[in-house]
């Protein structure tokens, strides 16, 4: 019998295990993949911020930016910040390490499938075989099979995304997200990588990401190297993010940032806020997680209304996007005059956009 399995072995669940692990618990992560860190969809992209408080990221840092550009049809706005580019394969190779240093279980290539109650614990079935739990983590992504299976999703929005090395040799400063009705729900992005090369792609809700993805490089003259897509969780509406002896990190939980969808720092530290709490469960045998939520929800990268926020960004229409652009006129977001914002708002009659670009304006100021 095992204490924890943890399904997904993504930066949520190796996060979850390495902990697990340090503190003697029998721990197992099931992962449907063949190699942990091998093809990664991502643009690797992290804040200062982000980097800063998961600490040991610092060891794969491939390029440093000091500012995040944002380009609407009509003009663009910068915002100084830190920016960091990593080597998330390299990150999550070393997590996988650390886990099985601890003494964690670790079975690629290994897909879970079902999940029954048996008294006091779980009964797992998964492509390979059956285990015995006392508590299950779903780290299974956007895709979660465990959150499913748990009956936790009230509505589940889900978004694509191309994650495409090219080369580029542009000199640039910074991260830069590209917004248009073109994107819809989403933007295309550049995030330099460094030695001349970056990751850039698109993030749309709707069918034509390949052919938007193909546009967008040729427009800005970048060259395919390699190509990779996956889901990213839009928003989410859950139930909740804990059951009878089990809950969800990460993606599975929906805790990408409503905006930008930057998942990396939500997945690594609800990993982390979730170890806590099962540790805590363990030590009683509880059946209850109930302070996992809670901590969860006072934590910096928790939306409490992604939908609504969500929406109200993304319900912006080219002619918001243009007056935006015409707004920022080049300059820095936190040069922009809210008075000056406001009046150019109401001579172009666009009043309802108020809410949308405000809300744009603080989600990247606070970043
Ligand atoms: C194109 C793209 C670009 C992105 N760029 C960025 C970025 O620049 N910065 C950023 O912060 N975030 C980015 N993200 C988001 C980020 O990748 C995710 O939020 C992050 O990976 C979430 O981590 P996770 O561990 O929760 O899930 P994942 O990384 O998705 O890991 C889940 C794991 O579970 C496994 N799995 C699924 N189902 C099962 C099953 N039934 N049994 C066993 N294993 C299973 C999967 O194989 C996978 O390895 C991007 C996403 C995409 C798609």
């Amino acid at each position: 019998m095992l204490d924890f399995i943890v399904v997904g072995a993504g930066p949520a669940g190796l996060s979850v295990a390495e902990i697990l692990g340090k503190e003697g618990m029998k721990t197992a992560v099931i992962e449907r993949k063949r190699d942990i860190g091998r093809a990664v969809e991502c643009g690797e992209g992290l804040t200062g911020h982000e980097l800063k408080n998961i600490g040991f990221a610092k060891k794969f840092i491939l390029w440093k930016g000091s500012e995040v550009e944002l380009v609407f049809p009509t003009g663009s706005m910068f915002v100084k910040r830190d920016v960091f580019s990593i080597d998330r394969a390299s990150m999550e190779r070393l997590l996988a390490e650390r886990a099985e240093a601890n003494g964690v279980m670790m079975r690629t290539n290994e897909g879970v499938i079902g999940l029954k109650k048996q008294g006091k614990f779980w009964k797992i079935k998964s492509t390979r075989g059956t285990y015995e739990a006392r508590y299950i983590v779903g780290a299974d992504g956007f895709s979660s099979f465990v959150g499913s299976a748990l009956g936790l999703y009230r509505e589940r929005e889900i978004i694509a995304g191309t994650s495409v090395r090219v080369k580029d040799n542009e000199d640039t400063e910074g991260f830069r997200f590209f917004f248009s009705e073109r994107y819809p729900h989403g933007y295309a992005y550049i995030f330099p990588r460094g030695n001349g090369f970056a990751n850039a792609g698109v993030v749309i809700k709707g069918k034509h990401i390949y052919e938007e993805n193909a546009r967008f490089l040729r427009e800005n003259s970048l060259k395919a190297l390699e190509l990779r897509g996956g889901g990213i969780p839009m928003y989410f509406v859950m139930k909740s993010i804990h059951s009878w002896r089990s809950l969800l990190v990460g993606d599975a939980a929906g805790l990408t940032d409503p905006v930008t969808y930057g998942g990396i720092y939500p997945a690594i530290m609800s990993g982390r806020i979730a170890a806590r709490s099962l540790l805590k469960a363990a030590e009683t045998d509880a059946e209850n997680l109930h302070t996992y939520e809670r901590d969860i929800r006072s934590s910096d990268f928790y939306h409490s209304n992604s939908k609504r926020y969500h929406n109200l960004v993304y319900g912006m229409k080219n002619k918001d996007l243009e007056l935006i652009g015409e707004i920022a006129g080049g300059g820095n977001l936190e040069d922009i005059s809210i008075a000056k914002a406001f009046k150019e708002i109401i001579k172009k009659g666009r009043l309802a956009s108020l809410p949308r670009l405000f809300i744009l304006y603080n989600h990247f100021k606070k970043m």
